[in-house]
């Protein structure tokens, strides 16, 4: 019996990783520019990390993640995202005793037992900042501008970026929304979705998060969080936007932006493309300065930001900036079938790599006018080695846009075809 993929777990092929990879050094070299260091995290955790860290009320963690025991019995789960993660990880190797403000970015797959669909897969792909130790609004601002130069870098014009932008609140501001939204959402109840009806007892947050059409007249016409905020969680927020305004970053205030994850506080954001309608965000992020404290470590705050890297790949592939070149410099092709000759074209092979070529053989021994085809299709030069070449120590270089042909001294191999290639200019 055929064995394929797990439902949901997609398997990423050649012709899309040079994508992947461009989009990943892309990514490594704008966080580097804001002074962010990688940080790998195992995929694996204590489910309790997630139940504590995230909320054990959250559809993320009450409904999607994957949980299983482990052979002496301990709860593990596949981490459904990579916060509660590196903030474990922040405590336990107390990178809070350096001092500062520690900057980390991470890449990785994630894995939520969702519906799959286009663009959503249940192993999928994260990229993100976190950066623990200040409350300082600044740094709010400073991680929504490296959200905006990222996607800018990768092609997708600023104008045309969509800033949503809201803040939920300290500990206590939110528990007197909580309040406020039970009290308004009680008596219209009826009008609310299953889920919501579950959320209002649960965390009536939640319902805001939600999509369903029926529920979206009681949403717009919900208490605001803005509207409970403590003295301090306010100016927190308005300098935040003041740093927006002096970095020219236009946003739009979202009241029913709260994100899905109970560790927020005070500043959540998401970005999107204009173009791709905005209920599908790039990235998304926040504050959450209570985190580190409910996972038993030091008070730190902390504010970043995580997006997918599928739906970059879903909105990158056909932009020309990522045009991609990935041609071998050389395709080998033996001629005849003497073994002689056929390890000569592997050690020729080998001796280019060597001098920094990127070479393969023909290895299915088909005709040379049928090898020569297949190289012009993925290679820059065919280099063709026969019994009559090996006889006198050369090899034949055939530029396959050009079409010229010249012989190769197989000494120094390497050098000579570098010589030549340059010397061509
Ligand atoms: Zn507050
Ligand atoms: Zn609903």
């Amino acid at each position: 019996m055929k064995i394929g993929a797990v439902r949901g777990m997609r398997d990423i092929l050649p012709e899309e990783t040079p994508l992947w990879q461009k989009l990943e050094a892309e990514i490594r070299a704008a966080f580097a520019l804001y002074g962010y260091r990688e940080i790998r995290t195992p995929l694996v955790e204590e489910a309790g990390l997630f139940a504590r860290g995230v909320g054990q009320a959250t559809d993320l963690v009450h409904k999607e993640m994957y949980v299983f025991p482990d052979k002496k019995g301990l709860t593990l789960a596949l981490r459904p995202e990579a916060t509660a993660s590196v903030v474990r990880a922040y405590i336990e190797h107390g990178l809070y005793a350096k001092g500062g403000v520690a900057k980390l970015y991470y890449f990785g797959p994630m894995f939520r037992y969702e519906k799959p669909q286009k663009g959503r897969s249940r192993q999928f792909h994260q990229y993100g900042v976190e950066a623990l130790g200040s409350l300082d609004p600044a740094l709010d601002a400073e991680v929504i501008d490296l959200a905006g130069y990222l996607m800018e870098r990768l092609g997708l014009p600023r104008e045309g970026l969509f800033l949503r932008i809201n803040s939920i609140g300290c500990k206590e501001d939110r528990a007197r929304y909580r309040e406020a939204l039970r009290d308004f959402f009680t008596p219209r109840a009826e009008e609310l979705c299953a889920d919501c009806r579950r959320r209002l007892s649960e965390n009536p947050l939640r319902i805001l998060d939600c999509k369903r059409g029926g529920c979206q007249p009681a949403i717009r016409a919900a208490p605001k969080s803005t509207d409970f905020l403590c003295a301090e969680c306010r100016a927190h927020f308005q300098e935040v936007l003041a740093h927006l305004d002096r970095l020219g970053t236009p946003y739009e205030l979202d009241h029913t932006l709260v994100r899905g994850l109970d560790y927020y506080t005070r500043t959540v954001f998401e970005l999107a493309s204009r173009d791709l309608g905005a209920q599908d965000a790039l990235l998304g992020g926040g504050r959450y300065d209570d985190l580190a404290e409910l996972l038993g470590g030091p008070p730190t705050p902390g504010v970043g930001f995580a997006g997918g890297m599928e739906r970059l790949v879903l909105v990158l592939r056909d932009r020309a900036e990522l045009e991609l070149a990935g041609k071998l410099d050389v395709y080998v092709i033996p001629i005849g079938e003497e073994q002689e000759v056929k390890r000569a074209a592997v050690w020729a092979a080998s001796q280019l790599r060597r001098a920094g070529l990127a070479v393969d053989v023909e290895y299915l021994g088909r005709s040379v006018r049928k090898a020569t085809q297949v190289a012009s299709r993925v290679a820059r030069h065919a280099l063709f080695l026969g019994p009559d070449e090996l006889a006198q120590g050369v090899a034949k270089l055939k530029d396959l846009s050009s079409g010229e042909e010249r012989p190769l001294k197989l000494e120094n191999l390497g050098a000579a075809f570098q010589q030549k290639v340059r010397a061509r200019g």
